[in-house]
């Protein structure tokens, strides 16, 4: 493991940390050299994408596609176009889409992919043809058996379905060899909504759990995309008070709760910005600082932006006002530092492993409908998720136990993962 892959080495350096109560149990795991041998990916893609823009000029971009680990099923994982995109960013969200997997119980391996390509600003012909692009390379590497990616920072339904169009194009294959598509394209209702209803679903059975409830608290969202637009959305539903939200660029406050259908509608029909809010509500307060989110009372606060969002002092502070439950919509929103933090205070805190695992366990729902060319109704989608969430809070909460750590759900989500791998894994000879 290279010290010059920061991220990868965070997220293999959390995981080693947590699952030690587990190999000090089993030395003859560490024997067996399973924690190094995990630690390696079967591959990592690197390849060139040439594009042409709107002024007709050649531009060119690096795509990855890391294929981590396939012991309990395909390479899953989503596909991020993002200008921060690297080969050890790549690697931590591959590697920990493992155990993320696995905690579901569903059959996936772990994978994610993307290109250093950033959309904004982009017309939607320029996005159109660099999906192509990217596709034309990407599809040697992929097959509904083999690895099926889905959607990320960056990418929703509208870049899974260029990128479908131009793989059948291809191949002349028309199957499940990507999830998140749109409706019309074979994609399964409720696939955008899936990660952020499937974090309000696990905080509900957590917060059930320890006799607390959804219900009139006080909730800020940090990340203002999918997952924090949905997680905004189910928590309001749930009885909640959203009263903020934040994008890249600013903070958005609103102390009577944030009427989450407008917010829906600045982003998907007006592409707006949050900050657009303000004209409509004047009361509400708007800051051109993606920190100040942190900076605000709460008592449930939703990680739904992206990698080392929040640092030791970011969660010092929410700690200091109060805030009572976390859970992370995003991956490896916090530092190690900042995670250390969380834990050591003991309030209820679910880890991204778990708590959005929604989406990944919609997406292999959207599998089984392409392979039986029967469509679910959204009921059934829905209900197969709450039951996927229960089972995962089921799963980390009773690990938690065993190791007398009630409440932390990092050693918990850890282990019960690691633990699903490692039989795979030695069961096949990996
Ligand atoms: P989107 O691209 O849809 O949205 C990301 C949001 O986060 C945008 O609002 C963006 O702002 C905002 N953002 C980025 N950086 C910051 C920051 N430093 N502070 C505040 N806001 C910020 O991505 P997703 O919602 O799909 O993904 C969000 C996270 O959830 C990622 O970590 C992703 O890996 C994870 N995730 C996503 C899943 C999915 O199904 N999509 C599944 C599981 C995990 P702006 O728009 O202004 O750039």
């Amino acid at each position: 493991m290279s010290k010059y892959e920061p991220e990868f080495q965070q997220a293999v350096e959390e995981i080693e940390k947590s699952i030690q109560p587990y190999l000090d149990q089993h030395p003859e795991i560490v024997e067996s050299g399973i924690v190094e041998r995990l630690k390696v990916p079967d591959r990592s893609i690197i390849f060139k994408v040439t594009w042409m823009d709107d002024n007709n000029k050649l531009q060119v971009n690096t795509g990855y596609r890391v294929q981590f680990n396939n012991s309990i099923g395909p390479y899953k994982g989503g596909i991020r176009f993002h200008p921060t995109v690297n080969l050890s960013i790549m690697k931590f969200l591959a590697y920990e889409q493992i155990f993320k997997n696995a905690l579901t119980g569903l059959p996936m391996g772990g994978g994610k992919g993307g290109s250093d390509f950033d959309p904004k600003g982009k017309s939607v012909a320029e996005i159109m043809r660099f999906c192509q692009a990217y596709m034309i390379e990407l599809s040697k590497y992929l097959g509904p058996n083999m690895d099926v990616p889905a959607g990320d920072i960056g990418v929703g339904q509208r870049e899974v379905g260029f990128m479908l169009g131009q793989y059948k194009r291809l191949t002349g294959l028309s199957n499940g060899v990507l999830t998140g598509k749109p409706l019309s394209s074979g994609g399964s209702i409720l696939r955008p909504e899936a990660t952020g209803y499937g974090l309000l679903y696990i905080l509900e059975y957590a917060m059930d759990d320890f006799n607390e409830s959804i219900s009139e608290k006080e909730v800020l969202v940090s990340g203002a995309g999918n997952v924090g637009m949905h997680a905004a959305e189910k928590a309001a539903q749930l009885g909640a008070k959203v009263v903020g939200i934040s994008n890249v660029s600013g903070t958005l406050l609103d102390e009577v709760g944030l009427d989450i259908p407008l917010l829906k509608k600045i982003a998907y029909e007006e592409d707006g910005d949050i900050s657009d809010y303000v004209t409509v509500y004047p009361h509400a307060k708007y800051y051109p600082d993606n920190k100040q989110i942190y900076q605000q009372k709460c008592d449930i606060f939703l990680f739904c932006a992206t990698q080392n969002e929040a640092d030791e002092s970011d969660v010092r502070t929410l700690l200091d006002n109060g805030c009572q439950f976390m859970a992370e919509g995003a991956n490896m929103p916090l530092t190690n530092e900042a995670q250390d933090l969380v834990l050591a205070s003991d309030i209820l805190y679910l880890p991204g492993k778990a708590a959005n695992a929604g989406g990944v366990s919609v997406s292999l729902m959207e599998m089984s409908q392409n392979s039986s060319f029967m469509p679910w109704f959204a009921h059934e989608v829905d209900r197969h998720l709450r039951n996927i969430m229960e089972n995962i809070y089921n799963t980390i909460s009773k690990t938690a136990k065993e190791y007398n750590q009630p409440r932390n759900f990092v050693l918990g989500a850890n282990i019960a993962g690691f633990k699903k791998v490692v039989d795979a894994m030695n069961q096949q000879g990996f």
